[in-house]
């Protein structure tokens, strides 16, 4: 099956793709841990997503296309596989389609309200990327998950938050009117907690099965 995984930054895509990775077997595709790697690895690729990523902008559609295009080549995408924060752009998704058959787009949906707390606060691992709240942590700076440091983007400040949200707005919500007229959509409210979300998004795929 091959998923799309939509919703604002802080939405919860990141801890839902690898609760479905897990559970389905699918190889999670971020675009955004992929440009990371690439910073950290000071790429050129890296060099120039740098100058999008720290200000909250999207890294130009031509240059993530070519990406996201090698990327589903590969030999583990053949069963399958869950894009998370791909596409983000209505010509991301037209390119999209000339290459791939989407079978399913999981929209979660949160309040806004509730999103700037969730980034600003947020803490990953560094190892394993799984999420954190430094509200439930209790100083803990290492994963449950995997022992790995826990660390704050750089990009999850107020300033960059706040950008990113605003070009999820202009840029990236037009995709849910994109693929409910597709038919493909799977609106979840995401809200509560990821255990809930992942119970509701795990009814929907085994429905499918
Ligand atoms: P994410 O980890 O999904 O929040 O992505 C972090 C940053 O990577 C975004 O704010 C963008 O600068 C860049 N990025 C990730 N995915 C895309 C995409 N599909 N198109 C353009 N830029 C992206």
């Amino acid at each position: 099956m091959n998923i799309i995984l939509l919703g604002a930054p802080g939405a919860g895509k990141g801890t839902q793709a690898s609760k479905i990775s897990d559970a389905y077997n699918l190889p999670h595709i971020s675009t955004g841990d992929i440009f990371r790697e690439n910073i950290k690895n000071q790429t050129p690729i890296g060099l120039l997503a740098k100058s999008y990523t720290d200000k909250g902008q999207l890294v130009p559609d031509e240059v993530t296309c070519k990406i996201v295009e090698e990327r589903l080549s590969r030999e583990d995408c053949k069963n399958g596989y869950m894009l998370d924060g791909f596409p983000r752009t209505i010509a991301q998704a037209e390119a999209l389609d000339k290459i791939a058959n989407i079978d399913l787009v999981i929209n979660i949906d949160v309040d806004f309200s509730l999103l700037l707390d969730r980034l600003c606060g947020r803490r990953v691992c560094k190892d394993c990327g799984e999420s954190y709240h430094v509200s439930r942590l209790n100083g803990e700076t290492k994963c449950a998950r995997c022992g790995g440091e826990l660390y704050q983007r750089k990009d999850d400040n107020p300033e960059t938050v706040q950008s990113r949200l605003d070009v999820y707005k202009a840029q990236t919500a037009p995709l849910i009117d994109y693929y409910t007229k597709k038919g493909i959509i799977f609106n979840v409210v995401g809200n509560t907690t990821p255990e809930d979300v992942f119970q509701k998004v795990a009814e929907k795929l085994d429905a499918m099965k």
